[in-house]
């Protein structure tokens, strides 16, 4: 047993079954026993992989679309360029890179990053020393000013809860013990009103999952794109509509019991945008829009041409397959969708259409 494990079923003796979302913040982020809290786990040695740690192509395009949008918004300045979650500090690194030459955003340009694992955050420190990071614990503490943000596999991190419809009631998929195992069953049919709206799309025994963590984040970033201008990019995997069991645990990037040996599997649900989306009110947000059709429209493949003729032999066909890798309707390109979040009256950031 891992010693989560027996923290967790000595809690559900005393206290009774958690919910699955209070079971997976455990699994990422006990501060002790945590995934997160506990090791890197991106990369080939780790558990999964992102975007990217495939290709410098991802970061490069996201920084110049949420530079642009910059420009088109009148270029304030400062303004916080954020990322939550930002794992080994590629993606903002790239980001940075990509937009060095856009005159005036530098200079104007506060990096702030929310992080909440201290491993990953000593990486981040590496990758970016010169961009004098700012970190948080959560978003809420980011400064009032223009908040231009990317979040890549961010959302698919947040504790979700599940519920199993019952009627015009829902039961609640709980976490409870079997001796010394831990182990799924559903709580008795109650009424959830953050589910009050999927009475009408779901008929009894369909799952349906929400994360109030992941609308509270949504919430305050729309508030403030929507008060104080910028615009949001949000890529994960997911839908516009979140139905059925998604909850899945990752371990040396093969599938794994998320209910067995906690807090050394990767643990993620796949993210309803439309509910980031009825949080985010009133800042408007993009069409839902797969990410290969985003990074097309972004000019990846010219990019990926220019970048193929500086290289040769193995390295030259790695990054060919990165380029499918993240664009392929069989790869990453339709699982993973994006939606941009931006104010009233603004354009949205290239790449992605009303
Ligand atoms: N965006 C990166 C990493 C994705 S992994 C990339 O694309 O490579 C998820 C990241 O979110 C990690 O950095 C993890 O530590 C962080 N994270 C997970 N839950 C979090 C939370 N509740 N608050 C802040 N960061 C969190």
């Amino acid at each position: 047993m891992t010693p989560l494990a027996q923290t967790l079923i000595a809690q559900i003796a005393e206290c009774g079954p958690m919910t699955l979302a209070e079971y997976m913040a455990h699994c990422l982020m006990h501060p002790e026993h945590g995934y997160y809290a506990t090791r890197d786990p991106l990369g080939a040695g780790g558990d999964f992989t992102t975007a990217p740690e495939i290709s410098q192509m991802f970061g490069e395009l996201i920084g110049l679309s949420l530079a642009q949008t910059w420009l088109d918004q009148g270029a304030p300045a400062p303004f916080v360029l954020v990322e939550p979650g930002p794992g080994r500090g590629t993606l903002m690194a790239d980001i940075l890179r990509a937009t060095r030459a856009v005159p005036g955003f530098h200079a104007a340009a506060r990096v702030h990053l929310v992080e909440t694992s201290r491993p990953l955050r000593a990486t981040q420190a590496a990758a970016l020393a010169g961009a004098s990071p700012v970190w948080h614990d959560a978003v809420q503490t980011l400064p009032d000013l223009p908040l231009f943000m990317v979040a890549n596999e961010f959302f698919d991190a947040l504790p979700i809860r599940q519920a199993q419809r019952d009627g015009a009631e829902w039961r609640e998929r709980m976490v409870g013990r079997d001796g010394d195992r831990l182990i799924p069953g559903l709580a008795a049919p109650s009424v959830l009103p953050p589910l009050a709206h999927r009475l009408d799309d779901t008929k009894d025994g369909d799952i349906v999952e929400f994360s109030p963590a992941a609308t509270h984040i949504a919430a305050h970033i729309g508030a403030q794109i929507a008060q104080r201008g910028g615009a949001a990019l949000i890529v994960d995997y997911g839908d516009w509509r979140s139905v059925g069991d998604t909850f899945q645990a990752l371990r040396a990037h093969a599938p794994a019991d998320p209910f067995d040996a906690p807090g050394t599997a990767d643990l993620t649900a796949h993210v309803d945008f439309e509910a980031l989306a009825r949080a985010a009110a009133p800042a408007r947000h993009s069409r839902l829009t797969p990410q290969g059709v985003f990074l097309e429209r972004l000019g990846i493949t010219p990019r990926a041409q220019k970048l193929a003729q500086t290289l040769v032999g193995d390295a030259r066909d790695a990054h060919v397959a990165a380029h499918r890798r993240l664009t392929h309707p069989a790869e990453m390109g339709t699982l993973f969708k994006v939606m941009a979040l931006y104010p009233e009256g603004a354009a949205p950031p290239p790449g992605l259409s009303e």
